[in-house]
């Protein structure tokens, strides 16, 4: 998940233009709004075959809401973390946004706790 996240960086603020070259800047610089949304989950849907997918949203400086997804994950992959989300929100009887709030902060902290890799 982290890996898929990172990977939708170098990416810039649709507004201002601002760049953000690495996901622990866009950690960093942006301010998270409110909670993450697992839509398929939400509805139910653990092996959504058309995914309308999950996103947490964060506010660039500018004011501007700049929002991460889990579009263009591969299918196999977002079930298997899906399924994963499933077994443990059962286990430690946590919602499903619980969860994705947990990993969400346990990502940042994990990223932002990471050496910064300076050019
Ligand atoms: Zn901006």
């Amino acid at each position: 998940m982290r890996q898929h996240l990172e990977a939708q960086f170098p990416q810039c603020c649709t507004n201002c233009k601002r760049p953000f070259a690495t996901l622990r800047e866009y950690l960093l610089i942006t301010e998270q709004v409110g909670s993450a949304m697992p839509y398929d989950v939400e509805l139910g849907d653990w092996q959504p075959l058309e995914p309308l997918g999950t996103v947490t949203f964060a506010n660039c400086p500018c004011g501007s809401t700049l929002v991460l997804s889990s579009d263009g994950m591969p299918l196999l992959q977002l079930w298997s973390l899906l399924n994963w989300a499933r077994t443990e929100t059962k286990k430690w009887g946590m919602t499903p946004k619980d969860l994705l709030n947990y990993l969400r902060d346990e990502i940042t902290r994990q990223v932002l706790a990471a050496p910064a890799s300076k050019p």
